[in-house]
């Protein structure tokens, strides 16, 4: 029963400064998710992980050259970024958008609406949409205030986290993919999406969890992960193996996967 199956996916970005402008970033990625699972990509700098959620994503930038991307038995490439929303997905990205003057309730409503619309649900008028928020707020402990503001303005990095978690939990997505890699996640922010990942877990929701957050991982516990170096997916495990590479670092595996 996999939800996501990415096979021998190979892709580019296409580099606008540079002077042969297509560069292979992935290189034959394998990787199945089963529903229900939490799977983490954890690999060095440079290996391709955020390109894989870009190219999920449909980002225009990325170019795939072979492979195949399955989701829920669909095409997945063969979808637009608004098909890939309705059919499930939300993928989350490091620096989330303000947008000056457009008030966040308005934007977050719009944003569900038009995933309601593909799925053939009823549109939410503001009463409604206003009446699911604040349940949904009240679940995860968030306080309402930030509806009120214009989208990500002037918000804290905890309160840009809380957003997007709402955002996720009210597109009632199957599948997330969060891509937490950089630096400037406080523990509260770590803390934030973790409690949003698990609030949605159940045996119909999987994700895809990017990060080398330590103490990330020992809040949402994975069931697997997955070390992608040079564009390639080069080794499994468990949810021991942070801690295993933390110690030792990726160049033990880096080196047994190119011999
Ligand atoms: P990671 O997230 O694992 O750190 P990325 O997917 O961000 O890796 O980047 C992989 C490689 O692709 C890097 O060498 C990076 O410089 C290059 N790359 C990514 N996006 C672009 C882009 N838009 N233009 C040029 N090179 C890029
Ligand atoms: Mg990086
Ligand atoms: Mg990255």
């Amino acid at each position: 029963n996999m939800i996501l199956e990415i096979k021998n996916l190979h892709a580019s970005v296409i580099d606008e400064s540079a002077e042969d402008s297509r560069k292979e970033i992935l290189k034959g990625v394998n990787l199945s998710i089963p529903a229900g699972e939490t799977h983490v990509i954890m690999g060095p700098n440079g290996s391709g992980k955020s390109t894989l959620s870009y190219v999920l994503s449909g980002h225009p930038s990325y170019e795939v050259t072979e492979g195949s991307v399955t989701f829920k038995g669909q095409d997945l490439l063969a979808m637009s970024p608004d098909e890939r929303a309705a059919a499930g997905l939300f993928l989350a990205f490091q620096a989330p958008v303000e947008l000056p003057g457009v008030n966040n309730a308005n934007f977050l409503r719009t944003a569900v609406n038009s995933v309601r619309k593909v799925r053939g649900q009823e549109e939410l008028d503001p009463v409604k949409f206003l009446k699911l928020v604040r349940e949904l707020a009240k679940k995860l402990s968030f306080s309402t205030d930030m509806l009120k503001r214009n989208v990500n303005v002037g918000f804290s990095g905890g309160e840009k986290k809380r957003n997007e978690v709402l955002q996720m939990t009210l597109l009632e997505p199957s599948f997330a993919i969060l891509d937490e890699t950089d630096s400037g996640l406080d523990i509260d922010a770590l803390r934030i999406v973790a409690e949003g990942v698990k609030s949605l877990r159940s045996p119909e929701f999987s994700s895809l969890i990017i990060t080398h957050h330590q103490r990330l991982l020992d809040h949402i516990q994975p069931d697997f992960i997955h070390v992608l170096a040079k564009g390639r997916i080069i080794h499994t495990g468990g949810p021991e193996l942070s801690r295993q590479l933390e110690a030792e670092g990726y160049g033990r595996l880096v080196g047994e996967a190119d011999a």
